[in-house]
């Protein structure tokens, strides 16, 4: 028998804030620099520097407490977090404690019930982040770029049950920050780093396990790949009777393992205290207000305006909202085209163009419309297998006349989705060929004509006197065989839903 275990995980997202400089310090963010390049004296820890809060941090740091929801404090305090680290020379990390800069708020997700739930956040903390290690056969190199670039924390409550709902709740928390402007979260460059804590329990009446914590998993592929790795570590331990150790362990991308780097600190083993170089400074309610009525759209917003707007369901309004590109096309091709082809563009949007577009390691979240065209930049060509070179690093480029071409073909039934998936859309995307050229040429197109259709329908309901009374006595799935023996019939090329609509009509 095997026993069913309950999952409880909670993140730590920290997210680089889209500030040009450091948060302490006038040195440049850029990414790509050469090591140690964009340092000073306050960034490298020089004894005797002062730190100065960065305004523009601590304004996206404010935009980000509201975007999410939460509450800005009044009182903003920062403090020392203490331990030493060949990346971290003033021995401490200037961060925040007991008053972090947010509290509350939450993140909207899909549970894996299929219901809406909302994830509860603990707190936002402001930070600075330390430098960069790296190591290679004759020495270890440090790199105090990163030091000193401003990171906000987000912690969540530990509400959430499993790989996928974290998978979920951070896709959603990347839309919201993108969103609000605070950062470009984008985890090739280290701006969304996730470490999970996670811990397990055989039924809801016993108490959580102890927990485990991963450590820097730096991809969305990763944080499913650690949790499912780390919760079957340990129900596999509970199972032998083994208990589980309070530590932090560090996800193996190329193995797909977790293995253990160290035992879990506590808080008090970090000496936190206030940072004497800082001094605390009360936030007026007319600043908080300020930023809040410069927030922009937010992904919740934009759901129900989708909605509403474009008559989109809750679910297909979600998958846009997920990823910026896709929104920003949608949104530029639905006023092009009426609004019962709406859920068409959607559809057409997230399965074929989308498709397409990872084959081709094309980065969705930039997606754009630029000179009539759907276009998609790549990302280069080492990073891409089985692709002729040619091709490689250029960006996709497909016409929106084209693509609207498609939308309009099915919407008259002149092809079926089916031929227009498989075959018309390949082609197109390849050649370039106006659609309904190819599908000319290839023989794909419908009829459509009500005409043609109804002597067929006529001559399949004289011939099956049987499955037309099982249908007029209330079987349903005697119209799908007369619809079947007339798409037979028309070797075919019937529109289906004009035969269904002709054979529920004459057999009224
Ligand atoms: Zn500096």
């Amino acid at each position: 028998m095997t026993i069913k275990y309950d999952v409880v995980i909670g993140l730590e997202v920290h997210v680089q804030l889209a500030s040009k400089t450091k948060i302490f310090c006038g040195c440049p963010t850029t990414f790509g620099a050469v090591p140690n390049s964009q340092v000073c004296q306050i960034c490298a820890g020089y004894p005797g520097t002062l730190p100065v809060l960065n305004a523009r941090v601590f304004d996206l740091g404010m935009t980000a407490v509201l975007a999410i929801g939460g509450t800005v404090a009044k009182r903003v305090k920062f403090d020392r977090k203490n331990y030493f680290y060949p990346d971290l020379p003033k021995g401490y990390q200037i961060s925040q404690y007991d008053l972090p800069l947010g509290s509350g708020g939450g993140v909207d997700i899909i549970g894996d019930d299929g219901k809406p739930r909302k994830i509860n956040i603990t707190r936002l903390h402001l930070e600075e982040d330390a430098g960069k290690l790296t190591h290679d056969a004759r020495a270890s190199f440090v790199d105090l770029n990163r030091a000193g670039v401003p990171l906000a924390e987000i912690v969540s409550e530990p509400e959430i049950k499993s790989s996928s709902e974290a998978y979920a709740y951070l896709t959603h928390l990347k839309a919201i920050v993108k969103a609000a402007g605070v950062s470009d979260a984008d985890m090739e460059k280290g701006q969304l780093r996730c470490d999970a804590n996670v811990s397990i329990r055989r039924s809801a009446a016993d108490p959580f396990g102890t927990r485990v914590e991963i450590k820097n998993i730096n991809s969305f592929k990763n944080v499913r790949a650690a949790l499912d790795y780390e919760i079957a570590r340990q129900i596999k331990a509970v199972e032998a009777g083994e208990a589980i150790v309070q530590e932090t362990r560090q996800f193996d991308a190329a193995k797909g393992t977790t293995h253990s780097m160290r035992s879990k600190e506590q808080a008090h083993d970090y000496r936190y205290f206030p940072e004497p170089d800082l001094v605390p400074f009360i936030v007026e309610t007319t600043e908080i207000e300020a930023v809040r009525s410069r927030l922009p759209e937010l992904p919740a917003q934009k759901r129900e305006r989708m909605m509403k707007q474009y008559g989109l369901t809750d679910y297909d309004a979600r998958l846009l909202i997920e990823n910026s590109g896709l929104v920003s096309v949608f949104e530029n091709l639905a006023g092009r085209i009426a609004a019962s082809q709406h859920k068409n563009l959607v559809n057409w949007l997230i399965g074929s163009v989308m498709a397409y577009a990872n084959e081709r390691a094309g980065e969705v979240e930039d997606m754009r419309i630029e000179e009539n065209h759907i276009v998609i930049p790549t990302r280069p060509a080492v990073e891409i297998l089985g692709i002729d070179s040619g091709d490689a690093g250029k960006p996709i480029r497909l016409s929106v006349d084209g693509f609207l071409e498609i939308l309009s073909l099915i919407e008259k039934g002149a092809v079926s989705l089916k031929a227009c998936r498989e075959e018309v859309f390949p082609e197109w995307v390849k050649t370039g060929q106006p659609p309904s050229k190819i599908v000319e040429a290839k023989g794909l197109g419908q009829i459509s004509d009500t005409g043609a259709l109804e002597s067929a329908c006529d001559e399949v309901i004289s011939k099956n006197p049987k499955s037309v009374e099982d249908y007029k006595a209330g079987k349903e799935n005697a119209l799908m065989f007369l619809v079947g023996q007339v798409m037979k019939a028309s070797k075919g090329k019937a529109n289906p839903n004009l035969v269904n609509e002709l054979l529920k009509k004459k057999l009224k």
